[in-house]
């Protein structure tokens, strides 16, 4: 097992994998920014560095710091936790070149799913259900790109290979913007992403988002601990998620299950990692992997019972997979509702003091979150600053725990979405299960 692990991120993941680290007997190093020595996690952690001022180019994201901590302190694995430099497979190499083991695939691995147009390649040819499109980037004749976007179908999307964060995208109607469409998107590509490369796909009218959680070791096993709905989504973040995934078309989700499994083992995939779907009419349509830890991922742990963040740690020590397919089971259902720090009608950021924190409780109540009474939320980083996940044995049951568990919670001191989420553990639709990605925003009106 591993003897000392660097967690380099912050707020309630980094206080996550301390958790697991502790369980596991492993030793914890927290970095922080100037501005973040307060957080739980650096209190608690066994060693602690500031590694930079506040912004996180000079903090979080800032590779020499982080790696001369892992020196400093003779860490002998960095777990990036989600966002900052997770998925960046130069930070991957980086940090194996320098000695030490990084909890995550390899980097060859990142790059690959890195790049849209490399992944959608790779989990086609593994037999993982992909959408209509380009194949490959967008042809450089004219006359081709017409020819190709007919083909698939009006009203197609243009995406950048690079794309995150659900920018680099334009959906095309007809023929007549659809040139103009992508010179646009591969200007825009080429200045967020420093790369102009795009592609197209059919566009989904009303498709759901479901995704497949895995875990492989790198040594030819590989599991999937069945599917998420994290169709309730505002500008294409998430809002609100579930496990598993409610009224799928059983024998697609069965292969489509399958399917991820196949392809973890065809590109030996190490570590855990989601693969997103848009799903719509019993279809299954792959839209990009996450070489990570998701922010959803205690819903699965609930109705799976695997501790998904002990079973990276596990595999970053070079210990084959302990959890056999057919001894995964789903027990209950489970919902995540994300507390952020914003206005609910603007939903700008609110960072400032929390004057009074009290977490829900209760059977079947988790509450990951970093916050305590005094605690004041920075305004630099990203607003989340609560996860209430609630499980019980069917999913009327478990919105109706979350309900509660909402009423439950006080933050005093800023502002937070906590009304929002209680409506919509409330909202009839959602309640009737199986909502599609614009319900959301259709709901707040925009
Ligand atoms: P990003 O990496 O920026 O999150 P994704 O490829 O995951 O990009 O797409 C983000 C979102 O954009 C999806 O969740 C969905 O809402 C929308 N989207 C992407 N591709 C399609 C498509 N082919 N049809 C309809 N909607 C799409």
């Amino acid at each position: 097992m591993l003897d000392k692990v660097l967690i380099a991120n912050r707020g309630e993941i980094a206080l996550r994998i301390l958790r697991a680290c502790k369980e596991l007997g492993i030793k914890t190093v927290a970095v922080h920014s100037k501005i973040d020595r307060d957080l739980l996690h650096v209190r608690l952690a066994d060693e602690s560095i500031c590694i930079g001022p506040n912004p996180s180019a000079q903090s979080y994201l800032n590779i020499p710091a982080i790696i001369s901590a892992a020196e400093l302190t003779d860490t002998s694995a960095i777990h990036p936790g989600y966002g900052f430099l997770a998925e960046n497979a130069d930070f991957a190499e980086q940090v194996e070149r320098s000695g030490f083991t990084f909890i995550g695939p390899k980097a060859e691995t990142i790059r690959l799913m890195g790049d849209k147009v490399s992944a959608i390649k790779a989990m086609k040819a593994a037999g993982v259900p992909t959408v209509p499109g380009s194949n490959g980037p967008v042809p450089t004749d004219p006359e081709e790109c017409l020819r190709v976007a007919n083909e698939i179908g009006f009203p197609v999307i243009v995406k950048a290979a690079a794309g995150g964060g659900g920018r680099g995208m334009r959906v095309v109607h007809n023929e007549g913007s659809l040139l103009k469409s992508i010179s646009i998107t591969q200007s825009e590509a080429g200045s967020y992403f420093g790369d102009s490369t795009v592609y197209m796909e059919k566009f989904l009218q009303n498709p759901r988002h479901v995704e497949v959680q895995v875990l492989a070791d790198g040594q030819g096993n590989a599991v999937h601990l069945y599917d998420r709905d994290c169709s309730l989504q505002r500008r294409h973040q998430k809002v609100l998620e579930e496990a598993p995934a409610p009224m799928l078309d059983e024998a697609s989700r069965q292969a489509c299950l399958k399917s991820c499994v196949d392809a973890c083992i065809k590109i030996n995939y190490r570590g855990a990692g989601t693969f997103e779907f848009l799903y719509e009419d019993g279809h299954f349509y792959f839209i990009e992997m996450n070489t990570r830890v998701q922010v959803e991922h205690p819903v699965t742990e609930m109705v799976t019972g695997v501790d998904i963040v002990k079973e990276q740690l596990r595999i970053a020590s070079g210990l084959p997979l302990s959890l056999k397919q057919e001894d995964i089971k789903l027990n209950g259902h489970a919902v995540e509702a994300r507390i952020n720090a914003e206005d609910s009608k603007t939903f700008m950021p609110c960072p400032g003091k929390v004057e009074y924190f009290h977490a829900p409780g209760g059977m079947g109540v988790r509450v990951d979150s970093h916050l305590y009474s005094g605690y004041s939320v920075p305004p630099t980083y990203d607003s989340m600053i609560a996860k209430i996940i609630c499980h019980a044995p069917d999913r009327t049951a478990a919105l109706k725990r979350l309900s509660g568990a909402l009423d439950e919670t006080f933050i005093d001191g800023i502002k937070t979405n906590i009304e929002l989420q209680k409506e919509l553990a409330n909202d009839a639709n959602f309640i009737a299960g199986g909502v599609n990605i614009h319900y959301l925003e259709k709901k707040l009106g925009l």
